[in-house]
């Protein structure tokens, strides 16, 4: 008899036990649209050149393996800041904001959900969109925080639900947060226009909320990591506090690096310093410090000009690349001459594509077809290739007719 006698079993995460099961189907058509990690048109993992370029000017100098700080690597986090808030922005000259190196975007999302319950009480409410990346609600209960979800998709249109979004951050308490996704929201792919984006910034103004941009796919959504920015460049405009979350897995592709950032916007330099000690005192005891190879890669890439130039173009290929993949889905779909319209998936935008499925065709496509995606009928363009495309259209045709 132990502690772990009686543990019950754990239910498989809903991502990846799908993977699970796809490496069990033995069944040679078989598509995995499960996980949000690029492939290239061949179907496989994709290293950037630049990074490759970036792992051998690291091994060159020969860095010694001694820890980072709490707060880690300076020059990573001073590039990283400027990479979303942009080289020229005055918050940033200002010295009001206050920086940390995290474990990749899921970290920054964790300390950032830490210092909120801190801060704002135990059990105080965060808003997330409804639906939203499934790990955010265990992450914010997981800090402490109540989850609480305002209006994001419209299932009618397939689109955002605007007026509902707006009406849910006016019902919400004055100075409550709000959780926003940057650009390419995950799961819909579904973003506000840059209009809406200046309406939400002005009535979130108004109200006095904090907005906390989670920003996952900078580059990677449109193919310009500076158009990618611009929500959160405008809020900070319009003189928002904002705290930002930033990952480097999927636009430099470096997932299992667990690269990212996790900043706050502060009124001045002092006001930013008791932020940032008490960002590193919920990091210490959570895991001490950073690691620091994915660190140094995005630091050889974001400090070179040529190299920054290299990965702008890269990036640019991939987002393009799952651009070509909507136009073909949905051109494949329509050639069926299906009864339903598929604009959505060109309106789209990202890693990701709603297609607006029932989890029961969702399920009859996996059982029919063997392709594998989310029961909320999200699927990962970056599993599409020229070679798999006409095959899922015709599958997906098959169970909506
Ligand atoms: N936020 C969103 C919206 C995401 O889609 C993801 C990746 N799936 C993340 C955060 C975090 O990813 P990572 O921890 O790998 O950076």
């Amino acid at each position: 008899m132990s502690v772990w006698s009686e543990m019950p079993m754990g239910p498989a995460d809903p991502i990846l036990g799908l993977t699970e099961a796809f490496n069990k189907d033995t069944d040679p058509r078989k598509v995995s649209l499960g996980v949000g990690a690029y492939r290239g048109d061949d179907g496989k993992p994709f290293v950037l050149s630049s990074v490759r370029k970036a792992e051998k000017l690291v091994l060159d100098k020969a860095f010694n393996h001694e820890y980072a700080g709490i707060a880690g690597t300076p020059e990573f986090t001073k590039l990283s800041l400027a990479f979303a808030y942009g080289k020229d922005s005055p918050a940033l000259k200002e010295n009001r904001v206050a920086g940390v190196q995290t474990l990749s975007g899921t970290g920054a999302c964790r300390v950032m959900g830490e210092m909120f319950a801190r801060f704002r009480g135990e059990g105080s409410a965060i808003y997330v969109p409804n639906p939203t990346w499934g790990n955010h609600i265990p992450i914010m209960k997981n800090a402490g925080l109540e989850v609480k979800k305002y209006r994001y998709f419209d299932p009618e249109t397939v689109g955002l639900d605007f007026e509902g979004l707006l009406s849910d951050v006016q019902a919400a308490e004055d100075e409550s947060v709000f959780l926003l996704h940057a650009c390419a929201h995950n799961p819909t792919g579904i973003d506000p226009t840059q209009d809406q984006w200046a309406e939400l910034s002005k009535l979130m103004k108004s109200k006095k909320h904090t907005a906390f941009f989670d920003c996952a796919y900078q580059g990677f959504a449109s193919g310009d990591a500076e158009k990618d920015a611009w929500a959160i460049r405008r809020f900070v405009e319009d003189g928002h506090c904002i705290a930002l979350a930033q990952s480097f897995a999927k636009n430099f592709g470096l997932y299992g690096q667990r690269i990212g950032a996790l900043s706050v916007v502060c009124n001045d330099p002092e006001e930013a310093a008791r932020v940032g000690s008490q960002l590193k005192i919920v990091i210490r005891a959570m895991y001490s410090n950073p690691p620091v190879h994915g660190a140094r890669l995005v630091t050889e890439i974001l400090s070179d000009d040529t190299l920054s130039q290299e990965w702008a173009g890269e990036c640019k290929a991939m987002a393009d690349r799952i651009i070509a993949m909507r136009a073909g889905l949905r051109e494949n779909l329509e050639k069926l001459n299906s009864q339903r319209s598929w604009e959505h998936i060109t309106d789209q935008i990202g890693m990701f594509c709603y297609t607006g499925l029932t989890q029961e065709e969702v399920l009859k496509v996996r059982e029919d077809s063997h392709i594998y995606f989310t029961n909320d009928g999200r699927i990962s363009m970056a599993g599409i290739t020229s070679d798999n495309v006409e095959y899922i259209a015709a599958s997906l045709h098959a169970v909506t007719g």
